[in-house]
Parts: structure tokens; C-alpha cells; sequence
């Protein structure tokens, strides 16, 4: 009989992008060490893994966009790319000496709680091998999974095919035909590079976006000297972005008069940077701005105007053997498509099958929208702690902000469950469904329910992706774990963990 080995651990983190690492660092800090980060990749990083498009780049100052505990002096630029964006996330995990807690390789394919036993079972694709945990963090990522378009004939077309999300270095641009299939935040940045490259680049549009300048300035060495003798120094500079986006929500998450002036500076971009009228009316936006994701970019609209250029607006029909065919009948060639149409975003079901208390199926559950209680916890699904769960998207702040506070909360929650050796943590049913009532009630008021269809909605219109509100009020609600917001079961009843089972 094959022996099956079970490992008990504290904690299991699925997914070694950001949000695990972030977590990962933050037990450590507190004093947990007995956790594994298991990462289906062969290398840590997440999206700054996978995102090596030309032109990456992060569209939050980077200032912002990384870890107030982690603060680096040294960025580059405003907005750095994703090779330094990487870099950072591997350097804070050789500080912290993660490398260790990483399992490299294994997708993890399910969990499941045991009630009598408080643990998590966690099941790894092709392994028979199975962990038990005292805690999940699941930290999969929003953005994980790239998705290609249900664009008929995707599988004919004889040419080569690229995603965003999936870049292959070793195709040559130089001299060919290139197709761009989407229009937002990654194409971008791709097509100004590829127009530098390539010998043609149509770029098919669906629907135009709000583009708004992204004043992008190298760090001089005085500047870098400052914050690295002066940390406050660079704290405040943190804190300057930080409410300087703050104050931005005031017209991107709401639809207020103030959705009007981002209006403005979207339009005067256009204006001053796109001379040819027609263009010009092709790529106005015809919703709100902030009802889709705003494009931070100086370089897409110039690109769009080179002459190897050309945008197509009209809607694809099918790929053909050897490009795309548009609605009224072309068919424009192409030696290569680029398909930056963006991720697979987990709205409803969930990115793994979870089995709660008594034999609960969450993506049974949410399979007319995700929700949680403050983005983290779902009812009826003990000692689970989400990052970026339902309605955690910020609009118009640096999503690690957000992470950041997520990631401080299940610390504590897990902290709890450890030091108080309970066999359940979970969320109160009702506490869940008041606060999802008032986050649905103050969505109704937010330019992404204004209208427009965005990846933000599921197809009948439940926004299970944004949080309406400031990034401030977001961190604000999570500074403290309140155990009256949850059943908690000491761990008395619980059985004794088993090493093996053969
Ligand atoms: C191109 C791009 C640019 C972005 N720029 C910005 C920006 O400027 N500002 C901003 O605020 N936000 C930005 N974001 C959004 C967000 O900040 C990033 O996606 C961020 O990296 C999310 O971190 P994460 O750890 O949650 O997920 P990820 O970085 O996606 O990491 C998740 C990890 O989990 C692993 N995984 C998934 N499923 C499993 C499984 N079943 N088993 C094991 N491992 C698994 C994946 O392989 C991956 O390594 C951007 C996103 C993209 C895609």
C-alpha cells in the first residue's frame, strides 16, 4: 500500500505574488514562522512575473505602489517598469528570508475545512500528497489568469499569437505586420513600443478609453541620497501621493460635478496631443470617467498618429487564417496578434473550488457575484482570509494600500487563531450580509455603476469587484480584528493532528 504522507502546518499562503509575499512577511514579523507559500509558478513575483510586455510599467507612482514597510529609496522613476518592480518584490524576500517557505510548482486545486478538526485540507494538482492548515491566506491574484477573446476562428488564424500577459521575448518585431487586439491599460503601453519596432501596427479598438497624462520623471541622486539618509523624508513624499489620489476619488469613484474636471483633462490631452478630427472622434470615450479603468499614458495617443500606424474601429468578426476580419468585410493581415484583452477576473465562482462547513460550496454561493465580509471573510468558511477579495478594487489609489491593509488584518485574525488556539474563526452570517447591504447601497452612487459595461461588473450588472469609498475609509475599517463580528470556537473538541495515513 502507497504510503500517503499529511504535513500539518500553521498556515498555507496560495499564490507568491504581492499579497503572499506581503502576508508572508507580515507573520514573520509577528512571530509566525510555521507557513508555506505554495505558488504554481516556478518563480515568485505574480504579476511582475508574468507582465513582461514591453513598456510594463505600474500607473500608480511607485512611491505608492509598494509596501509602507517596505519603503525603497531607490526608485528609478515616478512609475517604474516591471523588471524593477520585480526586483523589489525578490529583494524584499531575500530580506526576509522567504525563499525557504516557497513551494515552487504546486498548484494548489482545492481546500476543504474539517469542521471536527479545524484544519483545511489542501489538495495540489498531480501530487497525492495533501497538507493540512490552521489558516488559508488565498492570495491568487485578481489578474492571474490571462484570457483571450471569444473572437470566432481564434484557433485558425495561421500567424503567430502573443498575449499581454505572456510575452514572448523571442519573437523579432522588426519588419512585421502587427495586430493589437483591446485598447486598454497594457496595450497602452505596448503600442508605443511596437510602433518603434514593428513595420505596421493596427490597433482594433471596441471602446475607446479616458487617457490622462502620466508625468513619468527619472529620480535624480540627490533625490534617492535624501530619502535613503531621511526616511521621513520619503514618507512624506508617500504621503503626498497617497492624499493626492485620495482627493481624485472625489470625481473617479463618484459621479459628482468633479467627474466632469478629470473629464476635462482627459478631453484637453486629447485636444492638444490628436489634431485630426475624425481620430479625435473615434477615440472619445462615450461613458463616465472611472466608470472603466482610466488609462495613465503620454505616449498612446502620439503612437496611434505614427505612420505605421492606424486605429480600426470597427468591430472584429472573426480571425481568419492569416489576420483579422472587420465587420464591414476586410480582412487586415497580420505576421502577429498581440492580444491584450486582459485577465479572466474572478466575479463569480472562485479562482478554486472551496468546500466550507458542512460540505458548503462557495462557488455555489457566488455564483451570481462574489462577497464578503470587509473583502476577507466569508461566512461559513472559518479561518479563510482573502486578499483582494469582493469589493477591494480601488479606482483611483495604489492597490497595495489596499493589500497592505488586508494583509495587517489577517495577521491579526490568524494571530488569534494561533495564540488562542481556536478551531474556528468565522464570520457572522449576519455582520457579512449588513455590511455587503451597505456596499451594494453605496455603489448605486459610484461612476462605475454609472453605465458602462466594464470588467468591474458581472453580465447583470453586480459590482462584486470595487470598493466605494476612499482608500483612508477602506484601511480604516480593517485596523482591528473585533471578535464580536465573529462565532469563535475554542479548540477543545479538536481531534489530534495525524502525521501519516497509509
Ligand atoms: C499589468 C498590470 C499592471 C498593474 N499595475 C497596477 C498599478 O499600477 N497600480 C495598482 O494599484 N495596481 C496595479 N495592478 C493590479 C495589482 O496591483 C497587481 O495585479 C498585483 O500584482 C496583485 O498582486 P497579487 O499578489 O494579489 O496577485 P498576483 O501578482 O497575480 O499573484 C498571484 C500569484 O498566485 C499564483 N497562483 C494563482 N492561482 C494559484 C493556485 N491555484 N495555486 C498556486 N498558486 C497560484 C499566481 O501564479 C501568482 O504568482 C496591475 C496589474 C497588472 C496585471
Amino acid at each position: 500500500m502507497t504510503e500517503i504522507s499529511t504535513e500539518t502546518i500553521d498556515v498555507a499562503i496560495i499564490g507568491g505574488g504581492f499579497a503572499g509575499i506581503g502576508a508572508a512577511i507580515r507573520l514573520k514579523q509577528q512571530g509566525i514562522s510555521d507557513f508555506v507559500i505554495f505558488e504554481r509558478g516556478t518563480a515568485i513575483g505574480g504579476t511582475w512575473r508574468d507582465n513582461t510586455y514591453p513598456g510594463a510599467a505600474c500607473d500608480i507612482p511607485s512611491r505608492l505602489y509598494s509596501y509602507s514597510f517596505a519603503p525603497n529609496p531607490n526608485w528609478s522613476h515616478t512609475y517604474s517598469g516591471s523588471n524593477e518592480i520585480l526586483g523589489y518584490i525578490e529583494s524584499m524576500a531575500s530580506e526576509l528570508e522567504l525563499h525557504s517557505h516557497f513551494r515552487f510548482g504546486h498548484n494548489i486545486s482545492g481546500i476543504e475545512f474539517d469542521e471536527t478538526a479545524g484544519l483545511w485540507d489542501i489538495t495540489i494538482e498531480g501530487r497525492t500528497d495533501t497538507v493540512r492548515a490552521r489558516a488559508v491566506v488565498l492570495a491568487s491574484g485578481p489578474l492571474a489568469n490571462a484570457s483571450f477573446p471569444a473572437i470566432p476562428g481564434l484557433e485558425n488564424y495561421q500567424g503567430h499569437k502573443i498575449h499581454s500577459a505572456r510575452w514572448d521575448h523571442d519573437y523579432d518585431f522588426t519588419g512585421k505586420k502587427v495586430a493589437v487586439v483591446g485598447t486598454g491599460a497594457s496595450a497602452v503601453q505596448i503600442i508605443p513600443e511596437l510602433v518603434a519596432k514593428a513595420a505596421s501596427v493596427k490597433v482594433f479598438q471596441r471602446t475607446p478609453g479616458w487617457v490622462l497624462p502620466r508625468v513619468n520623471r527619472r529620480t535624480n541622486s540627490l533625490t534617492k541620497q535624501l530619502y535613503r539618509r531621511v526616511p521621513a523624508a520619503e514618507n512624506l513624499a508617500r504621503r503626498a501621493w497617497f492624499y493626492g489620489h485620495e482627493s481624485v476619488a472625489l470625481g473617479v469613484v463618484w459621479n459628482t460635478p468633479l467627474t466632469r474636471v478629470v473629464e476635462l483633462v482627459g478631453r484637453a490631452q486629447l485636444h492638444r496631443q490628436v489634431k485630426d478630427p475624425w481620430l479625435r472622434r473615434q477615440l472619445t470615450p462615450d461613458f463616465r470617467a472611472g466608470c472603466k479603468r482610466l488609462l495613465m499614458t503620454d505616449d498612446y495617443y502620439p503612437a496611434l498618429q505614427a505612420e505605421n500606424c492606424k486605429l480600426i474601429s470597427w468591430p472584429i468578426a472573426r480571425l481568419s487564417e492569416r489576420g483579422i476580419r472587420t465587420a464591414e468585410g476586410i480582412e487586415h493581415q497580420a505576421d502577429c496578434i498581440v492580444f491584450a484583452t486582459g485577465f479572466d477576473v474572478s466575479k463569480t465562482g472562485t479562482p478554486i473550488p472551496i468546500t466550507g462547513r458542512h460540505g458548503r460550496v462557495l462557488a455555489e454561493e457566488w455564483q451570481r457575484g462574489a462577497y464578503a465580509f470587509k473583502s476577507i471573510a466569508v461566512s461559513g468558511y472559518p479561518n479563510l482570509f482573502l486578499t483582494f477579495g469582493p469589493n477591494s478594487g480601488p479606482g483611483h489609489n495604489s492597490a497595495l494600500v489596499y493589500m497592505e491593509a488586508q494583509i495587517d488584518y489577517l495577521v491579526s485574525g490568524i494571530k488569534t487563531i494561533l495564540d488562542q488556539d481556536l478551531r474556528m474563526l468565522d464570520v457572522r452570517r449576519d455582520r457579512q450580509d449588513r455590511y455587503n447591504a451597505g456596499m451594494q447601497r453605496r455603489l448605486t452612487a459610484t461612476t462605475w455603476n454609472s453605465g458602462c459595461s466594464s470588467w468591474y461588473l458581472t453580465e447583470d450588472g453586480f459590482n462584486a469587484t470595487m470598493y466605494p469609498g476612499f482608500a483612508t475609509q477602506y484601511v480604516n475599517q480593517l485596523r482591528t480584528v473585533d471578535l464580536d463580528d465573529y462565532n469563535v470556537v475554542p479548540a477543545a473538541a479538536r481531534t489530534p493532528r495525524i502525521a501519516a495515513v497509509s
